[in-house]
């Protein structure tokens, strides 16, 4: 897990818009550090003295007994650990994945990526009856007759999917993702990020990041089975001869069949290089990171997708609708369960992702 100071060699879709991000992104960001699966737990930081990256407290104000997960147990990491988060900044993390894992909500099913206990998730939604499971040749969707959310096109061997997301607060999702990105910060450069640190550790900067161009998520979604079981990070920082309206730190998160990707807000070395720029800088250009896949694999499993995201709200979200797009092998109706006779009005349909 040393430093490295080169990227990797992936392929790439040669289309024009994918290749002027990988042109722009890499003339401007080298990867500073990257942390993957492991077998073994591997922990950042050193156990002696214990100070908190986020909080900024030390032992005994504050106390490291838990285990620290740099990204999330539920996205499948159990081994990459840290000795800089305290148990108060891990609880509150703990709410930010919640908030994650529900954005998520049904995809965590279909993604197939084993949580806490080693297993997929099985997804319920109790408004329609929907319910989502991985079973052995394949995922099991059960549905009520007549609440159909599944929306089939057997020409094309593809879904949609219509059901709610269980709730979440969008600015979580934000302040899960530099948690991590702070992660993989030099020791000695985490002094400079006191703003985005104070974001992750209260609600102090909430009002502040409404709408904040900044810290807009960008998202490729991957079609097919899932192309990282287990998640990996990478934190790229501005070369020297890169423009100099691009922020120092972008990080990139590889899980299951995405890729986030955000900027880190507001460090001492990005304000003293934006304030010394003339005419006075409008606007902070990021640039995307690029999709690394073969393509092969669009031409098997469909084209990709890319959006970029506003999760500053700090508003609960209820309800929200959720669609999601599946392509699958095969698609077999199974038989109502005979155990359950009181289940009569369901059916229940295996799908075999594509
Ligand atoms: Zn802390």
């Amino acid at each position: 897990m040393a430093r490295i100071t080169k990227t990797l060699q992936l392929p790439m879709p040669a289309d024009a818009v994918n290749q002027q991000r990988a042109l722009q992104f890499f003339e401007a960001y080298n990867c500073q550090m990257m942390v993957g699966p492991s077998d073994t737990p591997y922990y950042l930081g050193t156990p002696t003295p214990r100070v908190c990256r986020f909080c900024g407290r030390t032992e005994p104000e504050v106390s490291f007994r838990k285990d620290a997960h740099v990204m999330p147990d539920f996205m499948g990491n159990r081994n990459i650990l840290s000795y800089f988060e305290c148990d108060t900044c891990n609880a509150l993390f703990a709410k930010y994945e919640d908030s994650f894992a529900n954005y998520l909500g049904v995809a965590r099913t279909f993604n197939q990526i084993k949580g806490k206990n080693k297993k997929v998730p099985k997804f319920k939604d109790n408004k329609t009856g929907l319910e989502v499971s991985m079973g052995a040749e394949g995922l099991h969707i059960k549905t009520i007759q007549g609440q159909d959310p599944l929306i089939i096109d057997a020409a094309t061997n593809s879904a949609q999917l219509v059901t709610t997301r269980p709730s979440y607060v969008p600015i979580h999702l934000v302040k899960l993702l530099l948690k991590m990105a702070l992660c993989l910060l030099d020791e000695q450069e985490v002094a400079d990020y006191a703003w985005a640190r104070r974001f992750v550790t209260s609600e102090e900067h909430d009002a502040a990041a409404q709408g904040m161009d900044l810290l807009s998520v960008m998202i490729h979604s991957i079609p097919g089975p899932p192309v990282f079981p287990a998640p990996f990070a990478q934190l790229y920082t501005r070369s020297e001869t890169a423009p100099a309206n691009i922020p120092e730190k972008v990080f990139v998160l590889y899980y299951a069949n995405y890729y986030f990707q955000l900027a880190l807000p507001f460090s001492r070395v990005d304000k003293v290089r934006f304030l010394a720029i003339t005419p006075p800088l409008k606007t902070i250009d990021i640039p995307v990171f690029p999709l690394l896949i073969g393509e092969t694999w669009l031409a098997d499993y469909g084209p990709a997708s890319f959006k970029r995201v506003d999760f500053t709200s700090n508003q609960k979200r209820v309800g929200e609708e959720h669609r999601f797009s599946l392509s699958f092998e095969k698609m077999v109706e199974l038989p109502l369960d005979p155990v359950a006779p009181n289940d009569a009005s369901h059916e229940a349909i295996d799908v075999k992702p594509g």
